[in-house]
């Protein structure tokens, strides 16, 4: 059996050669890592959870026309993508103070925003991605002015579809941050959702207690990340309900 070409192993997902031309195989580790991999451990079935849940929300972004790199899932911890050229951004949107926002302007935590709040930061481990202005990104050439106006609209596109998708099982989409891929269709290029949707890159709440579903979890110790993912899987049917108690009549 020939062994597969491995093309990058980043934190959380290595990247193979796909079987066919502009195809890369995404494998989902259950390597954990926060603030920079300052913080790190193997959570058991992390990897396997986002796998899944990621194929659930590019599915659901395919079906109402936004773009994404997902072709399909191959098996329980590798899903199949299209080849592309990542942005060098790292794309955030803010429903609610949160994080590093809470931190740099004082808001407490959970305070919702006036609007949905798009920031971006360079995608450098190093420097430890910071964030940068639309300024920064012209005049390095990160990205054109026709990028930022599709990449603008693309997040907000996701932000709104997340939101709902979210708010229909009980759960608040504090902020995420999705990845922007480039690809080349004879003379144009297109920008497509790429790397992967879950709860290592969004703050999920559970809109009646304020529980903390999400990476968070692992990142402030707050329990057991595994259980936290199999709750959202579970709600959104991504999961069989398992442990579900019948339903009782009351009265
Ligand atoms: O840390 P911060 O508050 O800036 O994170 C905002 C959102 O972006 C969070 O949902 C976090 O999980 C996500 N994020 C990420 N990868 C990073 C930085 C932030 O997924 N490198």
């Amino acid at each position: 059996m020939a062994r597969r070409k491995k093309i990058y192993e980043g934190k959380a997902k290595i990247l193979y050669e796909g079987p066919e031309p502009g195809t890369i195989v995404q494998y989902f580790k259950d390597d954990a890592t926060a603030f920079n991999a300052e913080k790190k451990d193997v959570i058991d079935g992390k990897g396997v959870l986002n796998n899944r849940l990621s194929e659930f929300f590019m599915n659901g972004l395919t079906q109402i026309g936004v773009p994404t790199h997902f072709i399909r899932r191959l098996n329980m911890r590798e899903q199949l993508v299209r080849s592309c050229e990542i942005v060098p951004l790292e794309v955030i949107v803010r429903n609610y103070a949160a994080g590093t926002m809470s931190k740099r302007l004082g808001i407490a935590e959970g305070t919702q925003l006036p609007r949905p709040i798009v920031e971006y930061c360079y995608k450098d481990d190093a420097l430890g991605d910071p964030l940068v202005s639309e300024e920064h990104i012209a005049a390095f050439g990160w990205a054109s002015q026709q990028d930022m106006e599709d990449i603008l609209s693309l997040a907000l596109r996701v932000n709104d579809f997340m939101s709902g998708v979210m708010f229909g099982v009980g759960i608040r989409l504090v902020d995420f941050k999705i990845e922007i891929g480039r690809v080349y269709e004879g003379d144009f290029q297109r920008l497509i959702i790429a790397d992967e949707i879950s709860p290592d890159s969004c703050r999920l709440w559970d809109i009646e207690t304020g529980e903390k579903l999400d990476k968070d979890v692992f990142r402030r110790d707050l329990g057991n990340l595994t259980d936290a993912y199999s709750e959202v899987a579970r709600r959104l049917g991504v999961l069989p309900k398992t442990n579900v108690a019948k339903p009782t009549l009351i009265n």
